[in-house]
């Protein structure tokens, strides 16, 4: 089924069909490694992610690239304060990034790549856009982008800049539409400032031009997708277009998706409301990285999510319900042959699960149709009517379905032991609202899923051998350990408390 999409340049939704075969060359803005990310920039690490992976499920292959923004007007002003070198700040942060990505289980792109290991890249690409007439050098050794020669910017954003002072200058990155202006994409060195020396001059490149550079470097001339945060569509996307369709005459990206922002608790996210949530305070605060992912992905990307307290506990019970379920069907006891009914049941399921998302990425509509198959198959098993052949189709969805959302394996514990572990080191554990040890008491077990299942098989047999003393043992042992076990008439379920 053809995958539709909103594309934010034509502002439809349109089905998407990649230039080469089954190839699709996508490019996504990274973070910029000033700081640690925050909810609001996971929720668009996850749009990508569930993209990505939804794009694979489809049959396509990804060459990905994402760029990490590690020089920008932030990072050499912190840097400065800290008295460190621009490489040395932005290497922690950098770090602490690929870190959130595996506790949010992102897949990694194909290609991550440096601003600043593609300096010589950008400044050539600066040099054929003056041979164009596109950019001039100002007097102090920095180049701007001469928008009066492009009459197209505003095409993505949708704004009208009639009437703008021709040759006004903006130098900082990011401004606002009021503030458009000739932008910067070389800043000539000021003192205490990091500089590189190169074939337009000493200085350092504006945070446009990395993207349009990088992504032209190793994906082409044209892109099938371009996408990111909604906050990116002006002024850093409008500008990538102008700097890359100016110097190539080619359109730069097919597809623009964005996704929207988050609210918290209702509310814009901003640190002066108290409502900014680091990936980090969200885990110390007792939240699960599968309820954080789970909750991230189940609004649909152009829907506004609000990121509440209260979904977060609905999205932990919600993935609870999920594996349970999955259990059930692993562990249960069946008698043999199929109902056709149950088969309809997964069919519809898989068929459902697809076409949503296929429509636009309507995660919302996918786990509906995950739900009703779960519900309805819950039903047929506590009735009797669930057959031993009823049960790899239905399977054959939860790995459909965990393929994109990635939430079934409790991969949970080790990700809270590293984030404590960095929390303590930092001495950050002021944020821990609860205190270290009931986020290990509510998050955590030392027991892996495997040990659960040597635990409770030695339990059964010792309950075979009717050595009740010795069973009653190793249950305490699971509870000790926050583990749950419920003896059904399917057979022994167990789940982490
Ligand atoms: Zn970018």
């Amino acid at each position: 089924m053809a995958l539709r999409l909103f594309n934010t340049l034509s502002a439809k939704v349109e089905e998407f069909q990649p230039q080469q075969d089954h190839l699709v060359r996508m490019y996504s803005c990274g973070p910029t490694v000033y700081d640690y990310g925050h909810v609001g920039n996971f929720r668009t690490f996850v749009f990508v992610d569930i993209l990505r992976r939804f794009l694979q499920q489809s049959g396509y292959e990804l060459k990905h690239v994402m760029n990490i923004t590690d020089v920008d007007d932030k990072i050499i002003r912190n840097a400065a304060k800290q008295g460190v070198t621009v490489g040395e700040y932005t290497k922690k942060y950098e770090q602490a990034f690929r870190e959130d990505m595996q506790t949010l289980s992102l897949e990694t792109p194909e290609l991550i790549v440096r601003a600043t290991e593609n300096i010589p890249d950008m400044a050539a690409f600066i040099a054929g856009l003056e041979q164009k007439g596109y950019a001039y050098r100002a007097d102090d050794g920095s180049y701007y982008f001469r928008i009066a020669k492009f009459p197209e910017y505003g095409k993505l954003s949708k704004k009208d800049f009639a009437g703008m002072e021709v040759g006004a200058r903006v130098d900082v990155d990011e401004y606002d539409k009021d503030n458009a202006r000739d932008f910067a994409l070389w800043k000539a060195p000021k003192p205490g400032e990091a500089w590189w020396d190169t074939a337009i001059g000493a200085g350092r490149p504006g945070w446009h031009i990395e993207c349009s550079v990088m992504a032209r470097k190793f994906l082409g001339d044209t892109l099938d997708m371009h996408l990111g945060g909604e906050d990116l569509i002006f002024p850093h996307h409008e500008n990538e277009i102008a700097q890359s369709e100016a110097l190539t005459g080619k359109p730069f990206a097919r597809f623009w998706v964005h996704a929207r922002f988050l609210l918290v608790e209702g509310e814009k996210m901003s640190k002066s409301l108290g409502n900014f949530y680091t990936l980090r305070d969200l885990v110390l605060k007792g939240h699960k990285p599968s309820s954080i992912r789970y909750l991230l992905a189940s609004v649909p990307y152009r829907r506004q999510l609000n990121f509440t307290f209260g979904g977060l506990k609905q999205a932990a019970s919600s993935v609870e319900r999920l594996r349970n379920f999955k259990l059930r069907l692993e562990t249960g006891h069946f008698e043999p042959g199929s109902n056709p009914k149950i088969a309809a049941l997964a069919q519809t399921a898989r068929e459902c699960f697809t076409a949503t998302l296929a429509d636009d990425l309507n995660t919302a509509e996918a786990l509906a149709a995950v739900f009703d198959m779960v519900r309805e198959v819950n039903a047929a098993a506590d009735a009797g009517e669930v057959r031993k052949n009823d049960i790899p189709p239905l399977l054959a969805v939860l790995t459909q379905f965990d393929q994109i959302f990635d939430v079934l394996r409790d991969t949970d514990a080790p990700k809270i032991e590293r984030i404590l572990e960095w929390a303590q080191k930092e001495g950050n554990l002021d944020g821990v609202s609860n205190g270290r040890a009931d986020v290990y008491g509510t998050l955590t077990s030392k027991v892996s899923d495997q040990g659960v299942e040597e635990l409770i098989a030695k339990r059964e047999a010792a309950r075979r051998a009717r050595d009740f003393k010795a069973s009653d043992a190793i249950r305490a042992q699971l509870a000790e350990a926050g583990i749950i076990v419920e003896d059904t008439k399917d057979g022994v379920r167990w789940k982490r408390k």
